[in-house]
């Protein structure tokens, strides 16, 4: 028995929270699973400091440092009280250095493009290091000026004093680590092709390393799998690893996304993408995600805690159901993951779907988080 924790979150976090584990646990008992996860909740977030004083209580660290699986609702970050994201503060005590997004249209929903039943991808983003390490120091501020004053006198390069300056740490590990996860994903699930996406152009020793780490490791440790785009045209048989500048990546997702399945990206490219790539299936309040490090897997949905619709009965849970989705997957039970991803389509085509959903379909019949929730099981 595996062992699940979950913490249920803000906002609208209890809500799908409930109606998630619900879904999943009867999909569970369709094909005899039901006593193979153990469901426990931690504390975090307003719940945790009602209960404990603290956001986020050591007690849930220790247990989640043993943890292999785990789900979590959204959590709140409260604005310029001094107060360092939850969210961070989990990804980096656990190192969580993969952000994956896989995103896939459901039909019924409305897009914004001609064809978004064409886009299957899976993205894994780079969740530690790029321009996110938060190294960075306001426009006149002493920390720039002497960084300025720095640069100038070691390297004789003249900024404009009064410049604003970050800074983009990107490592060979950390890259090689995020870009290893998705080759193994591609080799897993039978992928025709990875395609490591940067702005190496421009930036060439972060963006255009990231490209030349993939490459590197692609050769140490996957020499028998894994062909250029050059060896492919030769006729060598393998998973094609492609890379692509990132500028240009956002036209080829538009105009050719058939040709694209698993992406391995950095920190911002990554931001980017998942959400134009989101959007282009209409998939925005719907898509699920995991943040995953070597020991630990977080499943969370991308929305946050929608404070305005919280308490109401009116969130759409799809986000966090498919984020259990993809954990049933992780560990094993690939059917059970399937079927319910095939439940909640058809409740879409059926049209009897939360707010967000049917303010954007005709003749859409809007029903409550819990009654979607007890459709899709009906669907089941
Ligand atoms: P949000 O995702 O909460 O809301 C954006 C819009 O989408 C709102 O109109 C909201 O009502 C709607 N929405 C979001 N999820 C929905 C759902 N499941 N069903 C129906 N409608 C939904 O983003 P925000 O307003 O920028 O952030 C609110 C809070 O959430 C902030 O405190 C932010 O820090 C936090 N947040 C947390 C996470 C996380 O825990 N991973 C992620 C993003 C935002």
């Amino acid at each position: 028995m595996e062992t699940v924790y979950f913490i249920a979150g803000d906002g609208i976090g209890p809500e799908v929270m409930t109606v998630a584990i619900k879904v999943i646990k009867e999909a569970l008992k369709i094909h005899n699973f039901e006593k193979k996860i153990k469901w426990q909740e931690l504390l975090a977030g307003e719940k945790a400091f009602q209960q404990t004083g603290s956001y986020l209580p050591e007690e849930t660290l220790k247990i989640l440092k043993q943890a292999r699986f785990a789900v979590k609702g959204p959590l709140t970050t409260p604005i310029g009280k001094g107060f360092r994201s939850l969210n961070v503060t989990l990804r980096q005590t656990f190192d969580l250095y993969a952000c994956i997004r896989p995103i896939r249209y459901f039909q019924g929903i409305s897009s914004p493009v001609k064809h978004p039943e064409k886009v299957n991808m899976i993205i894994f983003r780079e969740n530690t290091e790029d321009v996110y390490a938060g190294i960075e120091w306001p426009a006149n501020s002493n920390e720039a000026k002497k960084i300025i004053s720095f640069l100038e006198k070691e390297f004789q390069i003249n900024l404009n004093p009064s410049a604003g300056i970050g800074l983009k740490p990107m490592t060979e590990q950390g890259s090689k680590r995020l870009i290893k996860k998705a080759i193994e994903y591609a080799l897993i699930h039978n992928k025709k092709s990875i395609t490591l996406v940067h702005k190496g152009n421009i930036m060439k020793y972060t963006e255009g390393a990231f490209r030349d780490w993939g490459y590197k490791l692609a050769k140490q440790e996957f020499s028998n799998s894994i062909i250029t785009e050059q060896e492919a045209k030769q006729g060598k048989q393998g998973i094609i690893l492609k890379d692509r500048i990132a500028d240009a990546m956002f036209q080829e997702v538009l105009l050719r996304p058939e040709e694209y399945d698993v992406i391995a990206t950095t920190n911002l490219n990554g931001d980017y993408l998942s959400d134009a790539l989101a959007a282009q299936v209409g998939g925005l309040g719907i898509a699920p995600g995991v943040n995953m490090g070597d020991s630990l897997a977080l499943y969370e949905p991308t929305h946050g805690t929608a404070p305005s619709i919280a308490g109401q009965d009116k969130a759409n849970p799809c986000s966090m159901i498919l984020s259990m989705a993809m954990m049933l997957e992780h560990m094993g039970f690939k059917q059970v993951a399937q079927h319910i991803e095939k439940a909640i389509e058809k409740t879409i085509l059926q049209k009897t779907v939360t707010i967000d959903l049917a303010s954007q379909m005709k003749e859409a019949k809007v029903v409550g988080c819990k009654e979607f929730g007890d459709r899709v099981i009906a669907n089941l």
